[in-house]
């Protein structure tokens, strides 16, 4: 059985102040039936894993660099994302694909790093609008998985994230045929290329402006094992009725 997981994305925000938020989803998810992971800016990696001691929320890095160390001016390696606490970490976010301009070569690398480290690599995949408009969805994704995801996955150490760039940040949800569809099709390609047991025990989750109000329904969609949540996770609120609704969906 896969374990449900709901997954935060601070992205560039946050500092102490908003460890109260995180304060304030401990109190009320103290015990939450799925998997819970904050992915904080990495300077706020360690004191988020203060805050959250030995509760049951995990915490994860929004990116590592590939290599171990050495001359990468204001990158952090996977090892010292483990060393902040982290258990996770994003690899290929869309932001990073466009604002860095990496490679599926490279998210491989930096995939491989993770593990290295210890670390569960959740690899961020997903098509622009302009490739879903002309069709190209499916074999986008087909090389994002074969380019990004390094040989060895287990269920342990891989989460995939299906996140459709045109629905990130935007309130664009994707239908929910769509997302079916899609995480249907994902499924198929990690068994087929790491066999079924395999294939079958990687989670994968659903990234897209997912919010209280349609988290439920997206939630019951097939293969969709949770959510990798933006904007709707800096507010304890909103991110414990998703969490909530995950839980429901047992
Ligand atoms: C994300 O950052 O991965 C994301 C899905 O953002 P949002 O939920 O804000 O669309």
């Amino acid at each position: 059985m896969r374990r449900k997981l709901a997954a935060g994305n601070w992205k560039m925000n946050g500092g102490g102040a908003e460890l109260t938020e995180v304060e304030a989803l401990l109190a009320t998810h103290t015990n939450p039936k799925v998997d819970v992971l904050l992915c904080p800016p990495a300077t706020l990696l360690h004191r988020m894993g203060q805050t959250i001691g030995n509760s049951a929320i995990a915490t994860g890095g929004q990116d590592c660099h590939q290599n171990e160390n050495g001359a990468h001016t204001g990158d952090i390696s996977a090892a010292m994302v483990a060393d902040a606490g982290a258990r996770f970490v994003l690899t290929g976010h869309s932001e990073r694909r466009t604002d860095h301009g990496e490679s599926d070569a490279c998210i491989r690398d930096k995939t491989r790093a993770a593990w290295d480290a210890g670390l569960t690599a959740v690899v961020c995949i997903g098509e622009t609008l302009a490739q879903r408009e002309a069709q190209n969805t499916l074999d986008i994704l087909i090389g994002q998985l074969a380019g990004s995801i390094p040989d060895n996955a287990t269920g342990e150490n891989l989460v995939v994230a299906y996140e459709p760039v045109w629905a990130i940040g935007t309130g664009k949800v994707a239908s929910l045929d769509q997302i079916g569809e899609v995480h249907d099709f994902i499924r198929m390609r990690l068994e087929r290329r790491f066999g079924e047991g395999v294939g079958r025990s990687v989670r994968i989750l659903y990234g897209g402006s997912v919010k209280p109000d349609n988290a439920s329904d997206i939630f019951d969609v097939s293969n969709v094992d949770g959510a990798l949540v933006g904007g709707a996770s800096l507010k304890a609120a909103d991110f414990g009725a998703i969490i909530s609704a995950l839980e429901a969906s047992i």
